[in-house]
């Protein structure tokens, strides 16, 4: 990723720096490309180094004349939205420790729909998994919990959907602490998918520590070394058994509390996906020492990630198994030398 970024040179420190260096969709185009192209506009069509920028703020490739804009293939393709108010609800989503919700970004921006405000901070969840991000290793609580499902009561008593199984795994620290987590929906609690999870999520190598549940059987042959731990011994010891995995409890706790709060719990099964990866994004995020940091992740992340159509988060909300195009495959890799210009951040 190269150098560190900082505060007030490659993103912006405060809200009001947010306000100074992106009062119009100009200004917001100019980072865009600043994150994209670090090397200068690499056309996507031929791969190609080199082209200039027309009057109407397209790219024009000098190998092969194609005509692109710095928006055309990333998650603000065609979106009628102004970038300026993008920039805002990326800036919201990212210095808010618990994030906003839609309701609450349509407010603050008068946004006409809320349909907008709930498809933005969709097309933002989305960008959240880093393709190649490293699997967790060390010590790593794994369980299972059911997540999502409305309160009774919360609604004048309608229970609307129903609970979803979640895979929830933790990186334990020495002496004590947590490290990162990962969640994902299981369909069943089954040996095939918790493997699966397993080795989605957790490096062979790792110590895999779990209850006694009969899935986990045999996981030392998937290249774990496994710390199972019995219920029913914990109690024979006169422990509270609920106690064996207070890492992944914790973290499922803390996870249902924030549905529940910035999210009202009204979080549709189908989307609950995207909503962990948010929880868990925010999670491995908790100790950001700037949350202007998290904003810059953010845009770097959502310039690389392909378009999501509208009727994509209608109608298939799970993530896609193709993982999306890893930074640096459009072009050159990252880079924070940049010619200097007459913008903060172009002058690093
Ligand atoms: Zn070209």
């Amino acid at each position: 990723m190269g150098p560190n970024p900082r505060a007030g040179l490659h993103y912006p420190a405060s809200t009001g720096e947010l306000l100074a260096w992106f009062p119009t969709d100009a200004d917001c185009l100019d980072y865009l490309e600043w994150l994209r192209w670090p090397e200068g506009f690499v056309c996507p069509g031929c791969s190609q180094l080199g082209g200039w920028r027309l009057e109407d703020a397209r790219f024009k490739c000098s190998a092969c004349g194609e005509r692109t804009s710095v928006t055309a293939g990333t998650i603000f393709d065609r979106t009628r939205t102004p970038l300026t108010v993008w920039f805002m609800a990326c800036w919201l989503f990212a210095t808010q420790k618990d994030g906003v919700s839609a309701s609450s970004v349509q407010r603050a921006m008068e946004i006409g729909s809320y349909q907008t405000a709930w498809a933005m901070l969709h097309r933002l969840r989305s960008v959240l998994v880093r393709p190649g991000r490293e699997r967790l290793s060390g010590r790593v609580e794994v369980d299972e919990t059911f997540i999502g499902g409305e309160e009774p009561g919360l609604r004048g008593g309608r229970a609307k959907g129903k609970k979803s199984l979640v895979g929830v795994a933790l990186e334990l620290k020495e002496p004590k602490g947590y490290g990162r987590c990962r969640m994902a929906p299981l369909a069943d609690a089954s040996a095939t998918l918790l493997r699966a999870f397993l080795a989605d999520h957790v490096e062979p190598g790792a110590t895999v520590i779990t209850d006694g549940w009969q899935g986990y059987h045999g996981i030392g042959g998937l290249g774990y070394c496994h710390d199972r731990r019995s219920q029913r011994a914990a109690r024979a010891r006169g422990e509270d058994p609920g106690e064996l995995l207070p890492g992944v409890h914790r973290v499922a706790s803390l996870a249902k509390r924030w549905l529940l709060g910035t999210h009202q719990g009204s979080v549709d099964p189908a989307h609950l996906p995207s909503y962990l990866n948010e929880f868990v994004f925010r999670f491995n995020r908790r100790r950001s020492r700037s949350r202007g940091l998290v904003f810059y992740r953010l845009l770097d992340l959502a310039v690389v990630h392909e378009p999501i159509r509208y009727r994509d988060l209608i109608a298939e909300p799970t993530p896609k198994k193709n993982p999306p195009a890893a930074p640096g495959s459009r072009g050159h890799p990252r880079s924070l030398e940049r010619p200097p210009a007459n913008r903060p951040w172009r002058t690093a």
